[in-house]
């Protein structure tokens, strides 16, 4: 007789793991930093001009005083409160109490019209604002639009606020005040890991903006994705150019603290000179946003003759990274390019570029052709091409189909609506068209989603064609995104005339002048006799895209500052 005979049988259900269940929650991350990372700084240039300087301690201080403050205001559990402001430590402060009393924070985009603004603050029905005093007459917008808002709090002192007026009946308190009437002490609670931490609308899709809806176990594992795969530990120190608006900074607020990088917030001054400087200060060492913002620190690096002393890397994302900006990081500079792609919906990290070590002894041209591609899988994000079949396409770097996507930071369905935004088997489809190659590495090569993304943000085709199409000397419109040095595409309407004149450029831009946002308006215009349909009868807009493949836009249109 063996001992194992004296063992009782183990029961199936006894096989289940024996670890600690403890939730994956937002707070503990920053409470976590100031424990082990207390004094590592946390830099801003903040909107009311002068450098502001602070560490985890006190901020995770800060923030138990904020949570206390919020109670104090009513707001419950579930609630959403709504957040118009740049990257300073005041928004991370507003990051970590909204979501660690189980609130909600809503992130708005302030480059959005304010009738979008508005839409979106109804959708959500936030109950409180708060606002960078840059951003009053967005306030204001929503004082006027958007009945559901309770509490209007300007991010400063009583001395930048006092003047500050919205509408009538709104009273506005600062925020230095708010925070300091919370009580010192707030002990974080623990609840499902599942319940919702933050809120960010995009308008990369059709009709009007939607709401995804991001859970406390998402961003967490989220944030892991970002440290596994991009620098964002001790030796950083780190500074976002992504707006905290744009979905969540990439995750950075929260990568950061758990990795116990230091943190430096630009503030509202992105400009290469000012983006330079701070980077100069403050030895920045990493650094995160869209191809755009990038243009303008080029431009400074060229005109200083050097780079800001102590950067390394940066992560670019959000549009592909054109092939000369690589070129002068990591040729020109020395600092190295990791391209990522992702989306609102993936919280959003879906791939980053990195070279693994085989490649790494590739020829610099090769080199440079893998690093252009979006990048590599990363654990966590699950992707796979399909044909307009349904049929799944092999990896091969060849095939490219419609680009899918599963995870744990991927959502499932949009807020508020009432079924599943993913297809019958689970999968997210990201309008995305793609291939992907053996190593893993994937290339953006086409979009089915009509939408023009231009420095970071969408404009709508379709709501651009709509107004176009109602100018009496237009008879249809179609709008596709050609390329732009700075803005990456721009807009351009395409018509079909009405009538025996051409109506001119300035003329169309007039008439749409009150109808979309300034920086939607087309720099170009071209006239065709009919435009391309499919056998539904819709406008085929890849037919059109490679009808005007080799279009590049008028000198003049290519200065414009439009976007
Ligand atoms: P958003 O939800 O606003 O972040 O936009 C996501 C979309 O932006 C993606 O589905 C792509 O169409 C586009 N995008 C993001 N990153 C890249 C990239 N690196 N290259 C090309 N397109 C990108």
């Amino acid at each position: 007789m063996t001992a194992c005979d004296d063992m009782p049988p183990l029961l199936p259900g006894q096989m289940r793991g024996l670890m600690m269940d403890r939730p994956l929650l937002i707070a503990p991350i920053l409470r976590f930093a100031a424990e082990f990372h207390g004094d590592t700084p946390m830099i801003t240039r903040s909107i009311e001009g002068p450098i502001h300087r602070t560490d985890y301690a006190t901020l995770h201080a800060r923030v138990q005083q904020l949570a206390n403050a919020l109670i104090d205001l009513g707001i419950k559990p579930g609630d959403r409160v709504a957040t118009l402001a740049w990257n300073t430590w005041r928004h991370i402060e507003l990051y970590y109490a909204i979501s660690g009393i189980g609130a909600v924070c809503h992130t708005l985009n302030p480059r959005l019209p304010p009738d979008q603004i508005c839409y979106i603050i109804r959708d959500a029905e936030d109950v409180a604002l708060f606002f960078d005093i840059t951003f009053a007459e967005g306030a204001r917008a929503i004082a006027e639009g958007a009945p559901s808002v309770r509490h209007f709090v300007a991010l400063s002192d009583a001395a930048h606020t006092d003047q500050l007026r919205l509408a009538p009946k709104i009273n506005v308190r600062a925020y230095e005040d708010v925070i300091g009437n919370g009580a010192p002490v707030y002990d974080f609670p623990e609840f499902d890991e599942n319940a919702a931490a933050s809120l960010c609308y995009t308008s990369g899709t059709t009709g009007n903006p939607k709401g995804v809806l991001y859970s406390h176990r998402s961003l967490v594992l989220h944030s892991y994705t970002l440290s596994a795969n991009f620098p964002i530990g001790v030796d950083e120190t780190a500074l976002p150019v992504v707006p905290m608006f744009h979905v969540n900074a990439w995750g950075v607020p929260y990568a950061a603290p758990m990795g116990g990088a230091s943190l430096v917030m630009p503030g509202r001054n992105l400009d290469g000179p000012s983006l330079f400087k701070l980077m100069d200060d403050e030895a920045v060492t990493s650094a995160h946003g869209v191809p755009t913002v990038w243009m303008g620190l080029i431009a400074t690096m060229r005109a200083e003759g050097r780079k800001p002393h102590a950067l390394r890397q940066v992560l670019i994302g959000g549009a592909a990274v054109p092939e000369a900006m690589l070129d002068a990081f990591e040729s020109e500079f020395g600092i190295e390019v990791n391209h990522a792609w992702g989306m609102t919906e993936m919280s959003p990290i879906g791939v980053i570029n990195t070279l693994k070590p085989k490649l790494q002894t590739l020829p610099s041209d090769a080199q440079a052709k893998l690093k252009l591609k979006q990048g590599r899988g990363v654990f966590g994000v699950e992707m796979r091409l399909v044909d307009a079949d349904g049929r799944v396409l092999p990896h091969d770097g060849v095939a490219a189909g419609q680009l899918q996507v599963r995870g744990f930071a991927i959502m499932r369905r949009y807020f508020r609506s009432d079924s599943d935004a993913t297809t019958d088997d689970g999968w997210f489809d990201t309008g995305d068209i793609a291939t992907i190659d053996a190593d893993g590495y994937m290339l953006i090569t086409d979009r089915s989603k009509d939408v023009i993304k231009s420095g970071g943000e969408w404009i709508s085709s379709v709501m651009l064609e709509n107004a176009a199409m109602s100018h009496p000397a237009i008879a249809q419109a179609a709008v596709i995104g050609v390329p732009h040095p700075n803005w990456l595409e721009r807009p351009l309407l395409i018509i079909v005339r009405q009538g025996d004149v051409d109506p001119t450029l300035d003329d169309v831009r007039g008439f749409l002048a009150d109808k979309v946002p300034r920086w939607w308006l087309p720099d170009a215009i071209a006239f065709v006799e009919a435009l391309p349909l499919g056998a539904t009868g819709k406008v085929q807009k890849t037919a059109l895209r490679s009808d005007f493949a080799a279009y590049r836009l008028p000198e003049e249109a290519e200065r414009a500052v439009g976007a």
